[in-house]
């Protein structure tokens, strides 16, 4: 595919680093860049590409501003700062997405609505977010500002939503700290069900405004896929997805394995994943909402004092580019699944967490890179790693039976 345009603003944005490089070579890098940091722990197979890599993002970010001389501006900030660069379309997000981003920064002139003022705290709007379920159609448009009064909001939100019939909710999220976040915690819906879904292997999801959810759903399936291969399960494992965000590894894989127990710090996304357990009739998924780390520690803990408690089987675990940490890491270890999958969306710490399972009880049996982010420099990956001495972990099992046997933790969240 030969890759000719280049983006007007890719110097600002930073985003893309690849520009006007062929999608084969963008891919090849990748390739070997996976290849140099984890091809010393095992074979690493080919990376898989997209069919088409443009417009591939389902949740596209804009902040708004207005420029010098006062006309409604929005885009990303320029790399390393909070200067504004105004960003009409990218070769990345979803059309329809910036097209109602477009709509929004029209309807703030005719509503006078004034954008958010960063150093002196007057304005009112300060983001954008939209999320589309790309299998579903559904749509939906988060208006953050920096006060909860939104001045005639049955009106904009009926202007929006005539131009943009295929918008089905609208969330007024409300941040008024000076913070680099983009959301705050207080949310009021002023249109629809206050979320979306979206359908992968097969599966219902729903998403919030606040929840992780993959922004490259066609690759998603793909890692998925890879992810739960991978982990070659029989029907009988124990499994836990740690980081499980709105619980989508753990639920596609819950058809293949006797019980699955998601970890996820962030609570919208344990309300959504316990949902979606509830929607898609899955009756062996617990989730838990608690850093992965603390969990494990607990875990672990409560299997060596208790023979009832089991321990995993299998531990599917996908952290943040930060990578995992040591509490999550050390009682992994102590409690000795068969198998872990680990799915990274950052080599560099994927090496360093892989290198200490490698001296501590595990050997890699194979890597597979998945391009998630075309154009960008960001590459995702899946490792399988076995346990070198299967008996060499504490003898214990986590029970998941309902009204009998034991919970494993006691904030386990209720089942769906
Ligand atoms: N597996 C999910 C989410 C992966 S993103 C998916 O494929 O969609 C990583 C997730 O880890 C996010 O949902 C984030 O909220 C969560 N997270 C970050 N730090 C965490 C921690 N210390 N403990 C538990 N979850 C954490």
């Amino acid at each position: 595919m030969n890759i000719k345009e280049i983006c007007p603003v890719h110097k600002k944005c930073g985003g893309c680093h690849y520009q006007g490089v062929s999608y084969e070579e963008q891919l090849r890098v990748k390739e070997k860049m996976v290849g140099k940091l984890m091809g010393k722990f095992c074979k690493v197979h080919p990376i898989v590409g997209m069919e088409n890599p443009y417009h591939y993002r389902n949740k596209v970010h804009a902040v708004f501003d207005r420029d010098r001389r006062g006309n409604i501006i929005s885009g990303v900030y320029k790399e390393g700062t909070h200067q504004v660069i105004p960003v009409e379309s990218c070769m990345i997000e979803d059309q329809l997405a910036d097209a109602i981003i477009g709509t929004i920064r029209k309807l703030c002139k005719s509503f006078k609505i004034k954008t958010y003022d960063e150093d002196t705290g007057y304005g009112l709007l300060r983001h954008v977010l939209v999320k589309r379920g790309f299998a579903t159609g559904q749509v939906m448009v988060v208006l953050v500002t920096g006060s909860p009064v939104f001045p005639s909001r049955n009106n904009f939100v009926k202007a929006l939503r005539k131009e943009h019939p295929e918008i089905t909710t609208i969330i007024h999220n409300i941040n008024d700290k000076r913070t680099s976040m983009v959301l705050g915690e207080r949310e009021k819906v002023m249109y629809g069900k206050g979320y979306i879904e979206d359908i992968l292997c097969g599966k219902k999801f729903r998403i919030s405004a606040k929840s992780f959810y993959q922004v490259n759903p066609v690759q998603t399936e793909v890692l998925y896929k890879k992810a739960i291969e991978a982990a070659g399960f029989t029907g009988k494992e124990h499994v836990i997805d740690a980081y499980c965000g709105i619980g989508t590894i753990g639920m596609i894989a819950s058809d293949h394995v006797a019980s699955v127990v998601g970890v996820e710090l962030n609570r919208d996304a344990v309300r959504d994943a316990i949902g979606n357990a509830k929607a898609n009739g899955i009756k062996n998924v617990r989730f838990v909402c608690d850093d992965a780390g603390k969990f494990m520690v607990k875990l672990a803990a409560a299997a060596q004092k208790d023979a009832d408690i089991k321990v995993p089987d299998v531990v599917l675990m996908d952290p943040p580019r930060s990578g995992s940490d040591e509490a999550f890491l050390k009682s992994l270890v102590k409690m000795g699944p068969e198998t872990v999958v680990y799915v990274s969306c950052n080599p560099v710490t994927l090496e360093r967490d892989v290198k200490w399972l490698e001296k501590n009880g595990y050997k890699a049996k194979g890597v597979w890179p998945v391009d998630m982010f075309p154009f960008t420099v960001h590459v995702e990956t899946v490792v399988l790693l076995s346990h070198k001495k299967p008996d060499g972990h504490i003898n214990v099992k986590v029970e998941f039976g309902e009204g009998e046997g034991k919970v494993p933790l006691d904030n386990i969240a209720k089942r769906a």
